[in-house]
């Protein structure tokens, strides 16, 4: 069983246990119905060898603590080391085993057959729950699949079934708010909402390339000049389709994003040299609002600004605030740090749904599919 249990961890410890939480009905279902499971994900980035900062084992700590039971652990070389064959060979029928993190060996995200043959040799059949991972096509999310009887786990379904409401004829008005660091990440979302979106609200660092891109003084705003060309063209895009593509009239400048910097609220194209634009303005705040009045349908992906840093937080918590009062509109955030941005305002039960994925998320209002799921109904 593939689940998504890339957490945060802290001093040993899971900081948040958000992801291990989602997995758990799935898990139990299974052992339910007499299942004995060996479960697998990734955690980080280590760089295709073992690593000590990315062990699992503060994963089945906590993941043992939600299911009242033990979960079995080793900290092993990789994956498909003869350490983990035996491991794995042992375990007692109804037992549950974690592996060690898939990302230990490189030839993980190569989607190396070899290693797929070994991870599928440790099982009769597969279930993949990990939506935050279905967007990559790797050994444990997809070359496993190939080899056996597979299904989606409920989580995975349910994800699909929350954003497929999004691409399949989405109730109008349909406004999206994007924001977040770069253009470059989500320029296929973007491009691809064009069609079916009502409005488009850009904040973020995002807002000043295409600022930017008009001649417009972004200061020492983040852009991404590489980009100037698509930005240009996407609004062009927009007016063409007769999609309002809002950028913040206003922003919140500062030198750094530091808690003590001095602010100050500058129009957004025309932000002094040596101040950055690090959060929508209060003008913006209001005008982004009152673009979500009304809407039927609301996709939420990338904050406003820098909301991990006091003073810069008030943008993203408006748009947060806007969404979750929209009584009877049918609401999605996706995104690590969006959805983060949503916790802590402590407003993740007034949205519809909270997605466990970002990147995956934005691919699949993109492509309408994932390469993790294809291969799923592919399956005989
Ligand atoms: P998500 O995880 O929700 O998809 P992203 O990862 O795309 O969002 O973007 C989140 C990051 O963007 C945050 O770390 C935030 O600090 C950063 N960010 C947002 N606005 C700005 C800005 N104006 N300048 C610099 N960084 C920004
Ligand atoms: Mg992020």
């Amino acid at each position: 069983m593939r689940l998504d249990l890339n957490v945060p961890l802290e001093d040993g410890r899971v900081a948040d246990d958000t992801r291990l939480r989602a997995s758990v009905p799935t898990v139990e279902e299974l052992l339910r119905r007499g299942a004995t499971l060996v479960l697998m994900s990734h955690l980080g980035r280590p760089k295709g060898a073992p690593d000590d900062a990315y062990r699992l084992g503060p994963v089945a700590a906590r993941l043992s603590e939600l299911l009242g039971r033990e979960v079995r652990y080793l900290a092993t070389p990789g994956p498909g080391s003869p350490e983990q064959q035996a491991f794995v060979a042992e375990a007692p029928p109804g037992s549950v085993t974690l592996l060690e993190n898939t990302r230990f060996d490189a030839r993980e995200t190569k989607n190396d057959p070899e290693l797929a043959r070994v991870l599928a040799g440790y099982a009769d059949a597969y279930v993949n729950d990990a939506f935050g991972s279905a967007h990559r096509a790797h050994a444990s999310t997809e070359g496993v699949a190939r080899l056996l009887p597979s299904a989606a786990g409920r989580l995975m379904l349910r994800e699909v079934e929350a954003l497929s409401r999004l691409v399949d004829g989405p109730e109008r008005p349909f406004v999206v708010v994007l924001g977040g660091a770069k253009v470059s990440d989500k320029l296929g979302v973007i491009e691809s909402l064009l069609d079916s979106a009502d409005a488009l609200l850009v904040g973020g660092a995002m807002a000043y390339t295409f600022v930017a891109a008009q001649g417009g003084e972004v200061g020492d705003s983040l852009v991404e000049e590489d980009m100037y060309d698509t930005a240009r063209d996407v609004l062009e895009r927009a007016a063409s389709a007769d999609v309002p593509l809002r950028l913040p009239p206003d922003s919140v400048c500062a030198r750094e994003p530091d808690p003590g910097a001095e602010r100050s609220v500058h129009p957004s194209d025309a932000i002094p040299a040596g101040l950055k634009g690090l959060d929508i303005g209060p003008a913006a705040r209001e005008a982004f609002a009152g673009a979500l009045q009304g809407a039927r349908t609301v996709f939420w992906n990338g904050p406003m600004g820098v909301f991990e840093v006091e003073g810069f937080d008030a943008g993203t918590l408006a748009v947060a605030r806007a969404v979750a009062s929209l009584a009877g509109a049918y609401t999605v955030v996706g995104g690590g740090d969006s959805v983060a941005a949503v916790n802590r305002a402590g407003l993740a039960d007034a949205v519809s749904h909270v997605s466990t994925g970002g990147g995956a998320s934005l691919e699949f209002i993109e492509n309408g599919d994932l390469p993790g799921l294809a291969v799923l109904r592919d399956d005989a």
